[in-house]
């Protein structure tokens, strides 16, 4: 099997989450992701001969593979990683649902197109781990053996919450005493087009993320029949409370991470723009009000909400007993679960308006420091392996905006990557939950040999 055979093996089994059932427990879900575990060992059996193998649930399988040992004296091999602690690469392999109608090829097809292979986890994120795998069992087939050791854990509900996969491995991994020096997951990619005025590509290397907050603001009133409406309705009472948190945005911040990027991406371009980019503290308003017009910018520059979710009556004439919306924030430092929600709680400034916790809520995962200055631990390996696969292009500290089930490994490492190692244009991250997901074999290439320098770095 050639590694795009067993990529598209990866892709047809079936590890998508019906959105209508629950977590955990669905036997059909949990097949899937089992057979997902099964494949591994048949399509990198090299690697699966030398790594330890721990398969902890459905959700959640974890590899060691050992570091160099040395003989002392005439007692056995003994491991010599004691000062140079493991290094982590994590995935996962569930993928969202699909819209199957909406597609113009079969989700689960593995269909080859114009150099392009077709399928729901094709950039999300299943190439990334058939490239550390392929990268691996390579390396393990040449004899190579890193220097310490290293670790995968692969996850089978980061879609959902990655408490049954992600973060079952990482309190597994901290009861075994396991740390590591830092963990690479997924992330941003090397973006193309990123700006206009930016003609080169840009290794984003999101070295911190935001936190994530999910809030149900309820309104009550009397239920009955809509003939004899109540003469203030909960329906208004919640509007004007999403009004005030709409003409109320979080304020804008350049945190350390932001403003590294800004300065070393002013480097890359000229006239205006870099000037704008290289004083962004100093213009401060005239910076914030310039960037922040395109949403992935403002992204990087505060704490977000979006307005994701209405719920009222379930029919014209009946009048609901509560009226209920619930908004979606993504923290930026130094924002937290605590004062996002006071914020929101005095903008709306309404005790008719209750404000609760809906589902479950992360605070955002600060960077290492030394990562903001292309330093500390792992990132010359990682700067490295991009340098030989991708030439020329430098590397950016950036802002998660999104989550990723790394965040679960934060009490076990000294600092955490978020990357994608591939090319992607603007238009190349649509099929990232949407239709026609798609991933070029030029990609998927350079997908496992960065993985490869990498891993040969270690
Ligand atoms: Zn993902």
């Amino acid at each position: 099997m050639d590694f795009i055979q067993k990529f598209r093996g990866a892709i047809k089994i079936r590890t998508d989450w019906p959105a209508d059932q629950a977590a955990a427990g669905d036997p059909q879900g949990e097949a899937e992701l089992t057979a997902f575990q099964d494949f591994l060992p048949r399509a990198w059996p090299a690697f699966h001969r030398t790594a330890e193998r721990f398969v902890l649930c459905p959700y959640a399988v974890a590899y060691r593979w050992p570091g160099r040992t040395a003989p002392t004296g005439d007692s056995p091999v003994v491991p010599i990683v004691g000062d140079t602690l493991p290094v982590l690469l994590t995935a996962h392999y569930d993928v969202v649902p699909v819209e199957a109608d909406k597609w113009t090829v079969d989700p689960f097809g593995a269909e080859m197109r114009d150099g392009f292979i077709y399928g729901r986890g094709a950039i999300d994120m299943k190439n990334m781990l058939a490239g550390m795998l392929e990268a691996a069992d390579r390396l393990v087939s040449e004899g190579f053996v890193p220097g310490r050791d290293i670790w995968f854990v692969f996850g089978g509900d980061e879609e959902r919450t990655g408490l049954l996969g992600a973060r079952r491995a990482a309190d597994w991994l901290a009861a075994r005493d396991v740390r590591f020096a830092w963990v690479l997951d997924e992330g941003t990619p090397v973006a193309e087009r990123y700006i206009s005025g930016v003609e080169c590509p840009l290794a984003l290397v999101s070295i911190e993320e935001k936190g994530f907050l999910s809030l149900c603001l309820t309104a009550h009133q009397e239920p009955g029949h809509s003939s004899r409406p109540p003469r203030v309705q909960a329906a208004a009472i919640l509007a004007r409370a999403l009004t005030r948190i709409d003409t109320h945005p979080f304020p804008w911040r350049l945190v350390p991470t932001a403003e590294g990027f800004f300065r070393r991406l002013s480097s890359r371009c000229s006239g205006g723009t870099a000037f704008l980019l290289r004083h962004a503290r100093t213009l401060g308003p005239v910076f914030f009000r310039f960037f922040a017009r395109k949403p992935s910018m403002a992204a990087l520059l505060h704490t977000t909400v979006a307005m994701t979710r209405l719920f009222g009556s379930s029919a014209d004439n009946v009048m609901p007993s509560e009226a209920r919306a619930i908004i979606n924030l993504r923290l930026l430092q130094p924002w937290t679960i605590d004062t996002a929600i006071k914020r929101i709680q005095n903008i709306i400034h309404d005790n008719r308006v209750a404000v609760s916790i809906h589902g479950m809520a992360t605070e955002a995962v600060p960077a290492n420091p030394e990562h903001a200055h292309l330093t500390g631990p792992g990132m010359a390996e990682l700067m490295a392996a991009v340098n030989v696969v991708f030439p020329g292009v430098p590397v950016l500290p950036f802002i998660m905006t999104a989550t990723t089930d790394s965040r679960h490994f934060q009490d076990i490492t000294g600092g955490i990557f978020r990357f994608n190692p591939l090319r992607m244009a603007p238009g190349d991250l649509a099929g990232m939950h949407g239709h026609d997901e798609r991933v070029s074999v030029e990609n998927l290439e350079r997908c496992r040999d960065f993985y490869r320098e990498l891993l040969r770095k270690l």
